[in-house]
Order: structure tokens, then C-alpha cells, then sequence
């Protein structure tokens, strides 16, 4: 196989009914990386694979959306699979926001701006966003196939810093046309222009808030990319 992606969670700052928070598991065959773990999100990874077959967590930033099923994560290692040393990569100071002690079943990396950290068998290179506390956004290559995911970002880094020819860019959306501006977040639009920027070759829209219309951001984030995108949904896969 090459390199699959599935939408774990996709609602952006809250879930919204059934849904969960940002979480994605990237597959290349042999390495499987969840990157991100906002709540409901570890409920719906075990639909995609029995938890001993993980082997990395990747997390953007501090914000309990993205991170706050790291909990329940950190019991599955403990009482479940009574593993220690499973490897999470994050900004430095994350693991200062978690409730319990995590050590011996977690061991922190951080990662900041610019670096690149092999995983397995894929490379992730990591770039800081226009977002509040440090956010990181990456890009993953796995054989000949190339992935980039904003996490949170506002209008002030552009998916251009993930590299070019991304093969699927995943990119937050989180405002309307209205909001623009308002928080360090996109709208679809100006995540269609990101990603066309790139020069991504496809484009798919993530951390909306609950209460946009997804079909809105789809045209929106069409118009501004220049090709039909998609709006993530939970369960949808993607071969990258
Ligand atoms: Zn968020
Ligand atoms: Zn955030």
C-alpha cells in the first residue's frame, strides 16, 4: 500500500453531535501514527486497528482539541496493553498540561520548527503556524507519496512551508467568509488559496467548526483552489 489516511475527527474546537475532535491515523503498511488526539478520537481509532499495532503519537499543539484523548490513550498502556516507552512527539511543555504522570508508559520527544524525525518508516518535517501557543504543522513523506496537515493555523503561514508538490494536503477551515481575521484560524477560502499556493495536488478540508454548512466550505474551498476539494468527515479514508 502507499500511504492512507482516515479521519478519526475533524470538528474544530468542540465536537459537534456524534463527532469527535482533530485526530488522524496515517497507514503506510508498516508504520501507523496517530497525529492529533482530540477527544472521541481514541473511541474511533479502535474501529481502524487494535491498539497494539500503534506506534507513534504525533501532536500539533496545546490545545485540549487536539490532545485531551491522550488521557485514555495513557490507561490503554498502562492497564490494557501494559507497555511503557511509547514514543509521543509534541512541543515542548505539553506534556506539562497532562493530568496524570504518564511516565514509564509515555516517552516525550519534542519537536519544534524546521525539524525533521524519522518515524518509522516515514519522515515527518515540522513547521510552526500563525497560531496561538507554539503549533506545529507537518508534512509526511512515506515512499514516494507526501502528505501536509496545517493543525491550526491563521492566515499568516501558508501551506508553502510544508514544501512543494504535496501530494493531499488536509487544512483547517475553521471560520466563515465573515470571520476572516477574527482568530488565528482560515476560512475555506483561505485555505483553498493555501493549499493552491503549494501547489498541492489535492485538498481537503478539516477542523470546521460544527455550526458552518460543510457544503458552503466545499464550494468555498473549490472556488479558491481552483479543483473540487472535500470537507473531512469522520471514518472517510484517503490513499494519499
Ligand atoms: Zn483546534
Ligand atoms: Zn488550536
Amino acid at each position: 500500500m502507499g500511504l492512507e489516511l482516515t479521519v478519526l475527527g475533524c470538528s474544530g474546537s468542540y465536537a459537534g453531535p456524534g463527532g469527535a475532535c482533530s485526530g488522524y491515523l496515517l497507514d503506510d503498511g508498516t508504520t501507523r501514527v496517530w497525529v492529533d488526539a482530540g477527544s472521541g478520537t481514541l473511541a474511533n481509532l479502535q474501529r481502524h486497528l487494535a491498539p497494539h499495532d500503534l506506534d507513534a503519537i504525533v501532536l500539533s499543539h496545546e490545545h485540549p482539541d487536539h490532545w485531551s484523548d491522550l488521557e485514555g490513550w495513557n490507561n490503554v498502556l498502562r492497564f490494557t496493553l501494559r507497555r511503557t516507552g511509547f514514543p509521543v512527539y509534541a512541543p515542548a511543555g505539553l506534556r506539562d498540561r497532562t493530568y496524570q504522570d504518564t511516565a514509564p508508559q509515555l516517552v516525550w520527544h519534542d519537536v519544534a520548527d524546521r525539524d525533521t524525525v524519522p518515524i518509522g518508516t516515514m519522515t515527518f518535517t515540522f513547521s510552526r503556524t500563525d497560531h496561538g501557543p507554539e503549533t506545529l504543522g507537518m508534512r509526511v513523506d512515506a515512499g514516494d507519496r507526501s502528505f501536509g496537515y496545517s493543525a491550526d493555523t491563521g492566515p499568516g503561514w501558508s501551506l508553502e512551508a510544508l514544501g512543494a508538490d504535496v501530494d493531499l494536503a488536509l487544512c483547517e477551515a475553521t471560520l466563515t467568509p465573515d470571520e476572516e481575521g477574527t482568530l488565528q484560524h482560515l476560512s475555506a477560502r483561505q485555505a483553498g488559496g493555501s493549499a493552491r499556493d503549494a501547489g498541492a495536488h489535492r485538498l481537503v478540508l478539516t477542523h470546521l467548526w460544527p455550526t458552518l454548512d460543510p457544503a458552503r466550505s466545499r464550494a468555498d474551498g473549490s472556488d479558491a483552489f481552483g479543483a473540487p476539494v472535500e470537507a473531512a468527515s469522520v471514518g472517510a479514508r484517503y490513499e494519499v
